[in-house]
């Protein structure tokens, strides 16, 4: 890739600091991930005024009354969905294009759907300056997914429905893995496998706190 790695002026150190001790501290060790979060640092992700708190322990606000997730969570959800270089992932919520990014790096494929129009273009010129290419953006509700481009290997939300959408289920491969959080107040953060039409493996893994999937009757 570019020399943006080094010509950036964005805090080593800092970053390194968060891989160590948010990430990899918590049990996430995949190199290909962590190595895409060094690729792609945090700062370039957040809003100006919020660049000193870019690389704390937590999400952050982007605007909207939408947040870039928990460096961790982006970690662990991106290492569940087990990525080899060959997928073609379908994520819903762009929000800032971070976890976008990370994506983009380990996977094939990236059709991201982001609601608020004013997010995906902040979300497009982020990932501009990395110079990626494989990301394919979409403004509208990603409650529907994307038929038109389905069947997807990977799925990935970072918005939190009340069940999964039948449409997600339908547009996954058989085989491939979908990873969203659940619930209304209390959510959890669900790795599904899907191993036939209508049957899928659920597999709980932690309680989490995601901002709520926008679904049409919501903003009509
Ligand atoms: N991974 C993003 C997370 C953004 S928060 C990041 O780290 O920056 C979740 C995003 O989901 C928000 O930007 C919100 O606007 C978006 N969202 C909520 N409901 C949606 C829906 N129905 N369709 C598409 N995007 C939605």
């Amino acid at each position: 890739m570019s020399n943006h790695f080094n010509s950036l002026p964005y805090n080593k150190e800092v970053l390194e600091d968060m891989i160590k001790n948010q990430i990899v501290y918590r049990g996430v060790t995949n190199t290909n991930v962590l190595n895409a979060m060094r690729k792609f640092p945090r700062e370039y992700f957040v809003r100006e005024k919020d660049k000193p708190y870019a690389y704390t322990d937590g999400p952050l606000s982007i605007g909207y009354g939408q947040t870039i997730s928990q460096p961790y969570i982006v970690a662990l959800m991106t290492d569940l969905l087990e990525l080899t270089g060959n997928e073609k992932v379908l994520e819903i919520g762009t929000g800032s294009g971070y976890q976008t990014a990370i994506l983009s790096e380990l996977a094939k494929e990236v059709y991201t759907i982001e609601i608020v129009p004013s997010l995906i273009e902040f979300a497009k010129n982020n990932l501009k300056r990395f110079g990626v290419k494989n990301v394919h953006f979409f403004c509208k509700n990603g409650y529907e997914g994307l038929p038109e481009y389905a069947p997807f290997d990977r799925i990935i939300s970072a918005a939190a429905p009340k069940k999964i959408p039948e449409s997600w289920k339908k547009q996954l491969k058989i085989g491939g893995i979908m990873v969203l959080p659940v619930g209304i107040v209390y959510q959890d953060l669900l790795k599904i496998k899907k191993i036939g039409e209508n049957n899928f493996i659920e597999e709980n893994i932690i309680p989490v706190r995601f901002v709520p999937l926008v679904k049409e009757k919501d903003y009509e």
